[in-house]
């Protein structure tokens, strides 16, 4: 698909470009923000699977610039975008001329020195100002100490309290895999990084923080929503309008952590992932009755249910939980489903950020080298 044709499809592709973010990513944030308040007293941030960087660029642009998103700014730049587009479709272009005339510009409180944001990703993440970015697998143990020590120079677990172990007030994560299309498979893998980027929250977060994550929506997510519940006091689905309807993608949203008396978090024994895999699923065995044992297909296991019981007695009964859904964003924001007509003047942009290190890199490699698509030798040969 070219350029341009993505431009028609993709309202949000285009309009990235056009405001210089690095991903259509970006928007799911800001409309997450505009719904949930995420970066409310928020000062320590951490951005995981955050390449190539427009999540990290709404934090830098929001917490340390002290630009305001909220309506105001991104959605009337969309609206004065959407008005010159709708030059050339004049059935109901009259409608959106009076949000043209607000004003256009992000309000700018003022850059903020308190704030530190730390993004991890596989792949490198080109700079961004403010931000310190490692390049980390957030599945692996070493991880958490290297985070915790980009936030402070001075941590060591050694000396400090608990609580200074546990600095962070928001954890975003926008993990995916590489998508193999066969939905299984991509639904499962997702399950493990949600899961890798649950644990890592649950080490760095302090008491009262949020964690906000992508999942896709398979069969049994109710009982991820309860396990979320035991560790937060708020938990949301939410599908932002940039989103789109036809994907299985959402976010949850995990507002106030309160972690269970005595409950320690560790990557090196996770929940739902690894080596308890087999003791968890035992212990869910006893603690359920036969309909709440079906098996798991997503690759969502129950965490330990009896040493965490939530204090509500509503609770402790239901180990499944449907979390309320919220669809955020404005209703005028445009429709990530739709095709819209262009104008015909219309530019194709190049995007903002093109990969650092794409997975696809070195096939394009070897192909160039094999004498292109239809080489004569064959690469897996060579
Ligand atoms: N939020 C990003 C943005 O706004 O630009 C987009 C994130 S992209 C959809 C998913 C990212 O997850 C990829 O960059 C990928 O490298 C990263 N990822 C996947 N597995 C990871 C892992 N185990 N550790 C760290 N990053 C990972």
């Amino acid at each position: 698909m070219g350029k341009s044709s993505k431009d028609k499809r993709d309202a949000y592709y285009r309009l990235a470009k056009e405001q210089g973010w690095r991903a259509r990513s970006a928007f799911k944030l800001l409309q997450l923000d505009e719904e949930f308040n995420l970066f409310e007293n928020v000062t320590r941030v951490v951005d995981l699977c955050a390449a190539p960087g427009s999540w990290s660029q709404v934090l830098s642009r929001v917490l340390i610039k002290g630009e305001s998103f909220g309506r105001c700014a991104w959605q009337d730049r969309e609206a004065k975008f959407r008005q010159n587009m709708l030059k050339v479709i004049p059935s109901d272009a009259a409608g959106d001329s009076d949000e043209v005339t607000k004003p256009n510009k992000p309000v700018n409180e003022g850059p903020r020195q308190d704030v530190k944001i730390v993004s991890i990703d596989l792949q490198p993440i080109s700079p961004l100002p403010g931000i310190i970015t490692l390049r980390a697998d957030i599945t692996h143990p070493a991880t958490v100490p290297l985070l915790l020590k980009a936030l402070n120079p001075d941590y060591d677990p050694e000396t400090m309290n608990q609580q200074a172990q546990h600095p962070v007030d928001l954890v975003i994560s926008d993990g995916a895999p590489d998508v193999t299309g066969l939905h299984d498979l991509d639904i499962y893998v997702q399950s493990q990084l949600l899961f890798a980027a649950l644990n890592l929250a649950l080490c760095v977060l302090k008491p009262g923080g949020k964690f906000v994550a992508k999942i896709f929506r398979g069969r049994n997510v109710d009982l991820l929503y309860a396990q979320l519940k035991v560790f937060f006091e708020k938990v949301y689905v939410a599908k932002p309008r940039s989103s789109r309807a036809s994907s299985v993608e959402a976010f949850i949203v995990c507002i106030n952590f309160q972690p269970p008396e005595g409950f320690k978090a560790s990557l090196e024994e996770p929940l739902g992932v690894g080596g308890r895999l087999p003791q968890m699923q035992a212990e869910q065995q006893e603690a359920t009755t036969a309909q709440d044992d079906a098996p798991n297909d997503d690759g969502i296991v129950d965490m330990e249910i009896e040493d965490l019981t939530p204090s509500n007695p509503q609770d402790q009964k239901s180990i499944r939980w449907v979390a309320p859904f919220v669809a955020c964003g404005d209703l005028s924001a445009f429709d990530s489903d739709a095709s819209y007509r262009l104008p015909d003047d219309h530019v194709s942009l190049d995007p903002v950020q093109p990969p650092t290190a794409p997975p696809y890199k070195r096939a394009i490699e070897l192909r160039r080298a094999n004498g292109g698509a239809y080489g004569k030798v064959p690469i897996a040969s060579k």
